[in-house]
């Protein structure tokens, strides 16, 4: 039953497949992550100094319990950090100066002693999503033209482990000439990006896009077309499927595009290369991952603190006002200064809400490491029994559940 997929850049060992779910292991840059996982989104580089762990409001306290720092008061939560997703596009939020831009880029994140602590895998999506309407980078003193050669250079120079080419991501009302006009395009990127990164230490990721069957299908003709499939086949490692973020909240459409996404790989010859769905929210992880999916990334974790959410589990958020902390363990709700501060017992809003959002984050690491477990047993009754306990009682998930055990996971028993 053990596959693996090996490249010069990334060994992929899976060793349980249970229906179409599966779980192993993904070793890049000899780091090793165990699948299904969870990239949560983090901003390394926020507009901060490094006295301010480089900024970012709750993505400042998210670093802090990452590396330990006094101002939180735990020891380093790296074991939640075995992976994160940052975008390239990130860095156009915060309105920098040359000099910042640069001080950013000047050593790979990893590299830096302030983030000792930190060992996991960085995949850089590259901001195809927000580069769709404009194509530059505006500092506070410099505008800089965002090209696959620039988003290149800012992926490499973050040190990442895991990248993607420069996409043209599709959006809901696209006509079909225009689909197949963004998919010549990412063809164009590709064999840029191919060239450029051919000393790069780390996974490439082909960007695929596409709601179904048919689109995915023919947006890999189109590529195909462009780029000998031989290449593709021997420049990346792995897949990301994209342009699902307007979708991100319609259960039935991810569905079909993570299930359709599997059928062309295994269509093309390619099921045994580790699958990355970008942008997605939590709720939809244990959905996908029992569709054959690896990895993901979200920001669920810090967009719920941010309105007011506290995770009780990854399906049931409560406003914080009504929460009860003793019922969690985690070291963030085991510690009296950080409770509170989650009860608005602090000045700034950051640190109010960053230890909800580390909680909420826990939260989903912990439910990853138990659809993981479920993966790993014997049959597909343990998945089922999980989807049954987590679902039964969640009248707007359960059909989906239902739907994902009938035709991924073999049925009821
Ligand atoms: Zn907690």
């Amino acid at each position: 039953m053990a596959q693996t997929h090996s490249t010069q850049s990334l060994d992929f060992d899976i060793d349980s497949i249970t229906g179409d779910a599966r779980a192993g292991q993904l070793i890049i840059n000899d780091q090793t992550l165990e699948t299904p996982n969870l990239f949560p989104v983090l901003n390394f580089y926020a507009g901060g100094t490094q006295r301010s762990v480089y900024g970012g409001g709750v993505h400042r306290t998210i670093k802090e319990f990452m590396i330990g720092a006094d101002r939180v008061g735990t020891d380093p939560l790296s074991e939640y950090f075995d992976a994160a997703m940052t975008s390239v596009s990130s860095l156009t939020d915060y309105n920098l100066t040359r000099e910042r831009y640069e001080d950013y880029l000047e050593t790979p994140i990893k590299e830096r002693e302030l983030f000792e602590p930190f060992s996991g895998l960085v995949f850089a999506d590259s901001g195809g999503f927000k580069f769709l309407n404009s194509d530059e980078m505006d500092g506070s003193d410099f505008e800089m033209e965002m090209n696959q050669e620039t988003v290149f250079d800012i992926q490499q120079s973050l040190g990442s482990d895991i990248i993607v080419n420069l996409d043209h991501p599709i959006a809901p009302d696209d006509g079909h000439e225009e689909r197949v006009e963004k998919a010549r395009q990412t063809a164009d990127n590709i064999h840029e990006f191919l060239s450029l990164s051919r000393d790069f230490e780390g996974a490439l990721y082909l960007t695929v896009h596409g709601y179904n069957y048919s689109m995915i299908d023919e947006f890999l003709d189109v590529l195909t077309d462009e780029v000998p499939e031989g290449v593709i086949r021997e420049g990346f490692d792995g897949i990301a499927l994209g342009s699902l973020v307007p979708k991100k909240d319609n259960r039935g459409a991810l569905i079909t595009a993570v299930s359709d996404c599997r059928e062309v790989m295994a269509d093309w010859g390619i099921s045994d290369w580790p699958l990355h769905v970008l942008g997605i929210s939590s709720r939809a992880i244990p959905l996908l991952a029992a569709l054959g999916a690896d990895t993901f990334d979200s920001s669920t974790h810090l967009h719920n603190a941010i309105n007011g959410k506290y995770n009780y589990s990854m399906m049931e958020s409560v406003p914080i006002d009504d929460v009860d902390f003793s019922r969690c363990d985690c070291p963030v709700c085991q510690s009296d200064e950080l409770v509170d501060r989650m009860k608005g017992n602090a000045e700034y809003q950051k640190d109010i809400l960053g230890p909800v959002a580390m909680h909420n984050l826990i939260i989903q690491k912990r439910e990853l490491a138990e659809i993981r477990r479920c993966i790993h047993e014997e049959d597909t009754n343990a998945l089922v029994d999980y989807f049954e306990d987590r679902f039964s009682r969640d009248k707007t998930m359960r059909r989906y559940a239902h739907q994902v055990v009938n035709e991924s996971l073999g049925g009821y028993f």
